[in-house]
């Protein structure tokens, strides 16, 4: 049995037009509030399975997240280190799963390089999205999709690190969905693939400046980067205030709250912005979740970036 669910594939009348079905794949929905879950929870099982004792996690978001929920159904203790810049509500949630977590060092650097100074032989590290264990677990999202629909005419997703993109590309190609443009929305200032795809060549973003947190990897996996070489990817930005004012439509519409790293791929969709989208009479969406945003954020969040 796997640590993730089923996710419903819903038909959304809200954000559908005469000329375009829109479909959402409601990953906001597995246990651990992101699509995280399919990944990680592969990775630890197997991991598991080889003998791991112990996961270990420098993600303070969703990834952690996850990590903490697999260890707490297979049985085994998580440790996961933090940077002093994460945020209360993930520590809190990853500590009810009775994960211990470490708060170590300025960045994210500082943090990993104090977990692996705790690595003993019988621990697994679980990236957050350079594995291809973690692709192998993306991938059943669009297995699901494939039996739940109809083939669509585009696919749009979110890209942090790439490693939701990976996965999801690999579970296209496994379905014959190869012919499907892949629309890969970043948020201006976490644009580390768009960056990349423009200068032909790996970029390493100097600061992240968005608000979209989970989307912030300063430079995305070489596995992701290759995929543009490889399938149609379209990549796309778009501003926090219309990942945010997507993420507000969707509560509005669908009674959902996700975080804006989700909403940034719901917003071309709504402002039917990317050339590849107002062709497409069929666009699945990947709801890809998120718990370290709040409803009250978000409204706050909403506040800010029309002033500033
Ligand atoms: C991790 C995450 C992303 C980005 O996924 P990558 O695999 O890093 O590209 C997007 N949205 C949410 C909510 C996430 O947790």
């Amino acid at each position: 049995m796997p640590l993730h669910i089923q996710t419903p594939l819903i038909d959304s009348d809200a954000f559908s037009t005469p000329d375009q079905r829109v479909r959402l794949k409601l990953e906001c929905l597995q246990p651990s509030g992101s699509f995280k879950l399919r990944g990680v929870g592969h990775a630890c099982e197997v991991h598991a399975a080889r003998g791991a004792r112990r996961f270990l996690s420098s993600s303070g978001g969703n990834a952690g997240l996850a990590v903490a929920h697999a260890g707490h159904r297979l049985g085994l203790p998580v440790l996961v280190v933090v940077p002093e810049s994460t945020l209360e509500w993930p520590k809190t949630l990853i500590r009810r799963l009775n994960a211990e977590v470490i708060v170590h060092g300025k960045s994210w650097t500082e943090a990993n390089e104090h977990l692996m100074s705790l690595k003993r032989p019988a621990d697994a590290f679980i990236h957050p999205f350079d594995d291809p264990l973690l692709w192998e677990g993306h991938a059943t999202m669009i297995a699901e999709a494939a039996v739940q629909g109809p083939k669509p005419q585009a696919v749009v997703l979110s890209v942090g690190g790439g490693g939701l993109m990976s996965g999801v590309l690999q579970g296209m190609h496994s379905v014959g969905w190869e012919d499907v443009p892949l629309i890969a929305v970043e948020t201006v200032g976490a644009d580390s693939l768009n960056a990349s795809i423009a200068a032909g060549q790996l970029v390493t973003l100097d600061a992240i400046t968005s608000f979209a947190t989970s989307l912030g990897a300063r430079r995305v996996s070489d596995a992701a980067f290759q995929w543009t070489f490889a399938h149609e990817v379209v990549s796309t930005t778009v501003t926090d205030a219309q990942a945010i004012h997507a993420c507000l439509e969707l509560a509005r519409e669908h009674r959902l709250i996700v975080e804006p790293a989700c909403g940034a791929a719901l917003a071309p969709v709504l402002g039917r912005s990317a050339p590849a989208l107002k062709v497409a009479t069929d666009v699945l969406v990947i709801v890809c979740g998120g718990v370290c945003t709040t409803y009250d954020d978000l409204k706050k969040l909403e506040c800010q970036s029309t002033v500033s």
